[in-house]
Formats: structure tokens, C-alpha cells, sequence
């Protein structure tokens, strides 16, 4: 939040070259690494209505969230919880426009990065009106394509997020399909570098 990146500006946002970003959002999905998406002041994601998943293992995140904003995962194995959110869907934890838990904040917020949806073409707000803010951030990034291998790699993230729209295996929301899409698309570019 100190790049001087307004909000509610409509321009276009550098993504990055395209190769770069998503070897380091696999890191990340891997929880190698955090995520680097340069925020400025958005706080898009902390305001829709999100749930934020912990895991058991997040011990010095857990120690700064009060317990009574913290409710059983549901479907998730005993320890992993969710941090629900206000009235005006904002998380608990954001005051006066920042994270007051920044350092200790839960891997869930370490490693999102709106620039899934670009990145495989997924609408976030398509079918929920919760996430426009999200949408409307993730529309305005515009990622490089300096060599052959960003515009495989594309391609094939792309590829895995179309094969996953068919109703038998379309994951229950676009953060899921995208994810799943980044994941995937790990091995099938793999596969276009190797032809
Ligand atoms: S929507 Fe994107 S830019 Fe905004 S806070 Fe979330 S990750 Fe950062
Ligand atoms: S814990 Fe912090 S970063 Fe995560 S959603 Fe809440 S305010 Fe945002």
C-alpha cells in the first residue's frame, strides 16, 4: 500500500512477463513463496465477503485473530477454520483501510493474487456480486509476453481453464477454476516446451 497505485483508477496495471508470474504463483500455490502482487491501495480482497481459510499449522496467525471470529471449516479436516466477514463484507481484521495483522496475516491473504483471473481468462464476478470490486481490479492488469515461452505458457493456462469449464468437473466457484487452471497448467506447458 505505498506504490502510490490509486484504487479507483480505471487504467491498465503491468502484470509482469507472463512465464515469471506464474512460476511464482506455482511457488506460491505450493506455499513456497508469497505472493508479490503490488496492491498499492486496493483492498478489494478484504472487503467481498470473502471467508479466509487457516490452517492448524498457522499457529502465529491464529494467536492474533480473535477466536470468536473464527468458526470449523466445514468439510475440512479438525483445526482448519474460517474468518468470516462484517455487515459490509469487510474482514475483521481491516482497519482504517489496512490489515492490522499485516505480519501475521493468514497464508490464504499471503498468496492470492487477482491476476489469476486475467491470467486464464476466468470472470470473478460473473455470477456474484460480491466480487465486483475483485473483478474490477483483476480487468485492469495487462500481463508481457517478451518470448515464445509467455505466450505457451499463456496458451496453455488458458487451455486448462477452458477444459475445466465442463460441468463435471468445473470446480464451485472462479477463484477455484482459476487455481485449478494455474495448477494444471503447470504440466501441460511442460508438455508444449517438450514438442
Ligand atoms: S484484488 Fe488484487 S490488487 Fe486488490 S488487494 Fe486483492 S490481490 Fe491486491
Ligand atoms: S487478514 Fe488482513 S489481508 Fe487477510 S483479508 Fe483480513 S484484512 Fe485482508
Amino acid at each position: 500500500m505505498t506504490d502510490g497505485i490509486d484504487a479507483d483508477d480505471d487504467g491498465p496495471l503491468a502484470a509482469g512477463d507472463f512465464s515469471a508470474w506464474l512460476a511464482g504463483m506455482h511457488a506460491a500455490l505450493r506455499a513456497e513463496q508469497e505472493s508479490d502482487v503490488p496492491c498499492g491501495t486496493c483492498t478489494a480482497c478484504c472487503t467481498s465477503s470473502q471467508f479466509v481459510h487457516i490452517e492448524p499449522d498457522e499457529i502465529d496467525t491464529l494467536a492474533h485473530i480473535p477466536k470468536e471470529l473464527l468458526f470449523p471449516a466445514p468439510r475440512a479436516p479438525r483445526g482448519h477454520v474460517l474468518m468470516g466477514y462484517d455487515e459490509r463484507g469487510h474482514c475483521p481484521m481491516l482497519v482504517d483501510g489496512g490489515c492490522s495483522i499485516y505480519a501475521h496475516r493468514p497464508r490464504t491473504c499471503r498468496t492470492y493474487d487477482c491476476r489469476i483471473f486475467p491470467a486464464t481468462g476466468v470472470e470473478v464476478d460473473a455470477d456474484d456480486d460480491t466480487k465486483v470490486a475483485i473483478g474490477r481490479r483483476s480487468r485492469r492488469w495487462r500481463f508481457s509476453f517478451p518470448t515464445h515461452a509467455d505466450r505457451v505458457a499463456y496458451e496453455s493456462t488458458r487451455s486448462a481453464a477452458a477444459s475445466l469449464r465442463e460441468p463435471a468437473d468445473a470446480p464451485p466457484n472462479a477463484t477455484g477454476l482459476a487455481v485449478r487452471a494455474i495448477e494444471r497448467s503447470d504440466s501441460t506447458s511442460s508438455r508444449a516446451h517438450d514438442d
